[in-house]
């Protein structure tokens, strides 16, 4: 069984874009939009500036109470679209409940969103695929990376994408589906989900359930993505059980260890990439 290490892949890219900015002029800079104070949202913004700070990416953080009304964030939106120094914008979620998260990820600049969330980008990313975009969905991103790093075949495979959210599971399923796999979407309403992931060569879990997928739900020598975290205290789950998984599967991401931090990389990578097309 094989380890699909995060933090290798993760180095690899950090150094290529760490370079490529030690070449530049001026750094690209990267707006983080805080809203509340979320324990594990504190966190995720935390790594994602010290990543920033590696490669040599400038980062501002926006930090703004959770009883900030919807028409005052977009206005901080709105700054951040008119500011010629900001190269990308990333908009740290959850939001308060009063909020709508869509109407704040479209009132990003297309040119600036660094996530690919907003309506047009995504619409693009959807109907057009990954090259017809600036930037494509960074968790989706890191998945595909990690197959093709560790030289997983996709083109033919049957994949099933368990999680179905915007975010993370529905362009997961459009690149592996654009990739050559045939793709099942699980979701809340599915009956039996152990009959679909029974049958899938490569696995995908993002839904936010610790150890939802475990014994008697994974096919002989699948490859198997866990993209959930799920926090206890200080310690991290994934969605797989890994003990079950590890006795049946061919190749596994850890959690900690995994997507994780190729997530991060890959919003570096964005970052980089609308600078440059934004020069
Ligand atoms: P989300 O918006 O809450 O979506 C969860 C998805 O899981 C929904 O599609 C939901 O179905 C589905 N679901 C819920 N319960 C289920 C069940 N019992 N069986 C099957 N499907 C079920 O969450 P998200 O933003 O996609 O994030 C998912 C997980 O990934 C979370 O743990 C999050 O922290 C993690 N995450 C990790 C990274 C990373 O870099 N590693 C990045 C982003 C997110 P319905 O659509 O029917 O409601």
């Amino acid at each position: 069984m094989e380890i699909l290490d995060g933090k290798v892949v993760a180095n690899v890219i950090n150094e290529n874009i760490k370079k490529k900015v030690s070449l530049l002029e001026r750094r690209p800079v990267l707006a983080i939009i805080l809203v509340g104070d979320n324990p594990a949202s504190n966190i995720y913004v935390k790594k994602k500036r010290e990543a920033c700070n590696e490669v040599g990416i400038k980062s501002i953080q926006i930090s703004l109470n959770s009883d900030i009304s919807e028409e005052e964030l977009l206005v901080e939106v709105d700054k951040l679209n008119q500011d010629l120094n900001i190269d990308a914008i990333m908009v740290q979620m959850p939001l308060p409940k009063h909020i709508s998260e869509k109407v704040v990820l479209d009132a990003v600049a297309a040119k600036k969103d660094v996530e690919c969330l907003n309506s047009s980008n995504f619409g693009k990313f959807s109907e057009y695929g990954e090259d017809s975009v600036a930037v494509s969905p960074v968790t989706a991103m890191a998945v595909m990376k990690i197959l093709e790093v560790y030289d997983i075949e996709i083109e033919g495979k049957n994949a099933v994408v368990v999680g179905n959210s915007n975010i993370v599971g529905k362009p997961i399923a459009m690149l592996l589906t654009d990739n050559g796999a045939t793709v099942t979407v699980c979701h809340n309403k599915t009956k039996d989900i152990a009959i679909h992931t029974r049958w899938a060569d490569i696995l995908v879990v993002a839904v936010g359930k610790k150890h939802l997928i475990g014994k008697g739900m994974f096919k002989k020598n699948a490859t198997v993505i866990d993209v959930g975290i799920n926090r206890e205290g200080k310690k991290i789950f994934g969605d797989v059980d890994f003990e079950a998984a590890k006795e049946v599967v061919g190749a596994i991401t850890p959690v900690p260890g995994g997507v994780g931090p190729v997530t991060v990389a890959m919003l570096m990578k964005n970052t980089f990439e609308l600078f440059s097309k934004n020069l």
